[in-house]
């Protein structure tokens, strides 16, 4: 087994090619990983490392949960295929209610994908339709988010404020895309706690787009609350307030991309509610399923959902859904995954571990190596002091390191993140910090 591992790394036929996996393609199997269990994966050579980041933010109740396999294997005997086009099945139709209860007042429908990529797509999609077919059919134009990140979707890449993800394709994204300034700023908040008190009045940027397109051109507005793969960008406090005034005044929907934030990590079902915010429409994935198998979705507002079944041709009109939208196993898995949620209550353990990841996190201070901390809910990021031209080599080595130490890290860039599984306990997110200051200190005499 360990030979295959090696093998296939050294060809790199699994192709990813990302700079981290070009850069060690071939360096032999200890990035492979054999097995997973709880908030652990074991490596193929034996080592066990933390997993600081819940996987990709999926895993929050930990790898291999008895609860969540067994789901899996009962629905598989069951039922474990249906064509959503011609049919529907109960694992589907209560997930969705379910999932539209927890969400905030108003957001009542949802629409199954399989992964965030295509969530985010379908809530595009919805948007310029549901405009369309209330006879607002100028609505085309779409607002994102400088250091925004929607997926890799045509839709979600050119909404994306990613500029190198676009740059390959700059010739063939969307048309009629702008991106809102970003609110963070190293001068304003560097070392914040907590929620920034400067940058809400960038959310007037909408205002001046409204002012340059006309708000009869714009459809929608899609932001994370919280930017998850780009660094725990924490929103200015005010700021998604005000973007829901604007939007509301203008007749612009407002989608809350919660790919990362949903399903508890901000200490609330969703972000929206803990910033008291709500959207015309969330975008979920990742955690709902705690990773073990994928799903994505949108849920919708009454009024959005009522405008695409007023009559035959709207729904026909509508050709969209997916071979797999809202899966048995994955409904069946994820009705698990929020039935132990909410018995264990995890976001009030969530709400309990923010303040220790907080405290860890903001312990890392005063590191030569570190330029800015960051946390929000059980999310947390270092930004290293950047190094213009060994930051990919610098990456790789953290990366390294982290697994010498035992602590899987998710370095892009000058970034490093972290959402830990909710089932950590306060004394795993202290040693994980201990292992970070570690594989900072070693990093630093080396860069
Ligand atoms: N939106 C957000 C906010 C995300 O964080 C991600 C993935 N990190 C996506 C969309 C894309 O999800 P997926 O990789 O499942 O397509």
């Amino acid at each position: 087994n360990e030979s295959l591992c090696a093998l296939a790394m050294s060809e790199g036929r699994n192709w990813m090619p990302f700079t981290a996996n070009r850069l060690v393609n071939g360096r032999g199997d200890h990035r492979v990983v054999a097995l997973a269990k709880g908030p652990y994966y074991t490596m193929a050579d034996g080592r066990t490392v933390f997993d600081s980041l819940s996987g990709l933010w999926c895993t929050p109740l930990g790898h291999g949960h008895p609860r969540i396999v067994e789901a899996l294997r009962q629905q598989a005997e069951t039922l474990d295929f249906a064509p959503g086009f011609q049919m529907t099945h109960a694992p589907a139709v209560t997930l969705a209610a379910r999932i539209a209860r927890m969400a905030p007042d108003g957001l009542e429908h949802v629409f199954f994908a399989n992964s965030g990529s295509e969530a985010v797509d379908t809530a595009l999609k919805i948007a310029i339709g549901f405009h369309k077919l209330r006879g607002d059919g100028g609505r085309f134009r779409l607002i994102g988010r400088e250091r925004g990140y929607h997926g890799v979707g045509f839709g979600g890449m050119s909404v994306g404020g990613i500029v190198s993800n676009r740059k390959m394709f700059a010739t063939v994204m969307m048309p009629g895309v702008d991106h809102l300034r970003h609110p963070y700023d190293h001068a304003h908040v560097a070392f914040s706690k907590g929620q920034p008190e400067w940058g809400a009045c960038l959310a007037d940027d909408l205002e001046r787009l409204v002012a340059l397109h006309d708000a009869s051109t714009i459809a929608a507005v899609i932001v994370e609350p919280v930017q998850g793969s780009t660094g725990v960008l924490v929103p200015p406090i005010g700021y998604l307030q005000k973007l829901r005034e604007i939007c509301t005044k203008h007749g612009i929907l407002l989608i809350f991309d919660e790919v990362i934030t949903g399903f508890g990590r901000m200490g609330e079902n969703f972000a929206s509610q803990r910033f008291g915010v709500t959207p015309d429409m969330i975008t979920f994935a990742k955690a709902v399923t705690n990773g073990i198998v994928p799903m994505g979705g949108v849920i919708v507002t009454s009024e959005i959902y009522k405008t695409f079944m007023s009559g035959p041709e709207s729904a026909i009109e509508f050709a969209h859904g997916y071979t797999y939208s809202g899966h048995p196993l994955a409904a069946a898995v994820a009705h698990t995954v929020l039935d132990i949620m909410e018995e264990e209550d995890t976001n009030a353990r969530v709400r309990a571990l923010e303040p220790v990841l907080e405290e860890e996190v903001h312990s890392l201070r005063g590191l030569s190596s570190v330029k800015d901390l960051r946390n929000i809910g059980f999310t947390a990021a270092i930004e290293l002091s950047p190094l213009p031209e060994k930051s990919a080599l610098r990456s790789v080595q953290l990366f390294e390191y982290g697994l010498q130490e035992g602590v899987l890290l998710r370095v892009t860039g000058d970034t490093i993140s972290f959402g830990p599984p909710f089932i950590s306990t306060p004394d795993q997110i202290r040693e994980m910090i201990q292992k970070v200051r570690n594989v900072l200190l070693r990093c630093e005499e080396d860069f």
